[in-house]
């Protein structure tokens, strides 16, 4: 077994183990931007864990992410440097902020090895923040749909088209699996404590007016299709 590969194995087993002595709802610990394992690319799974093992990584993570309370969770967002991640939104109503990002939900799932690719030049931008950012949110100029590639958590190929706000957790995620944090692709100028953001953008569907008042500037493809779906 390759070096890594038993590095990412003995990680999954000291968590594991320090979960299980916490008790049954135990939850990890969520690592902040400027630790080095979110910058590191995370080694493909290859099947380095045993079924039960993966089976209560998952479980762990799932637990994480829904705690926290958050969408989506990369593997290495709880210091494990492999390409896994958990997913899951439960939507959020029905107001026009949700339907603008069509924020339909999605339904709990596991991204092994995932890849991304833009289905077509549409984009949008709106603000999202991340659990290893804690505290701020930013907006980010995103691929509306994308083709998403990968396995499963039984190994199984995954290859569909995803779109609208499930699209952007997909890539946030994917992302995290190459180093990336969403600061690295935001416009910065947006950026906002969410204190900040809640008191002035929160219940802007597209950030139009943030735009204006920051000093930041949508791109033509994301303002265009987002000012035709605001009417
Ligand atoms: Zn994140």
């Amino acid at each position: 077994m390759p070096r890594s590969e038993r590095l990412v194995r003995d990680l999954v087993r000291r968590t594991l183990d320090a979960a299980r002595a916490a008790g049954p709802d135990a939850v990890a610990p969520i690592v902040q931007a400027g630790h080095p394992v979110l910058r590191a690319v995370a080694r493909p799974y290859d099947g380095e864990l045993e079924p039960d093992e993966l089976t209560e990584l998952l479980a762990l993570m799932h637990r994480t992410m829904r705690a926290a309370p958050g969408v989506g969770l990369a593997a290495p967002q709880i210091g494990i440097p492999s390409a896994v991640a958990v997913v899951e939104d439960p939507g959020a109503g029905d107001d026009e902020v949700v339907r603008v990002r069509e924020r339909a939900g999605l339904a709990y799932r596991v991204l092994v090895n995932p890849s991304y690719a833009p289905v077509d030049g549409d984009e949008v931008a709106f603000y999202e923040g991340c659990l290893s950012v804690v505290g701020y949110q930013a907006v980010v100029v995103r691929a509306r749909s994308v083709h998403l590639t990968g396995l499963d958590e039984a190994g199984v190929p995954v290859d569909e088209v995803v779109r609208g706000w499930p699209a952007r957790i997909v890539q946030h995620e994917t992302d995290h699996l190459r180093g990336t944090l969403y600061v690295d692709r935001a416009l910065t100028r947006s950026l906002s404590a969410t204190d900040a953001w809640g008191a002035h953008w929160g219940a802007e569907p597209v950030p139009l007016e943030a735009a204006r008042a920051l000093g930041f500037e949508l791109p033509r493809t994301a303002r265009g299709s987002a000012g035709e779906e605001r009417r």
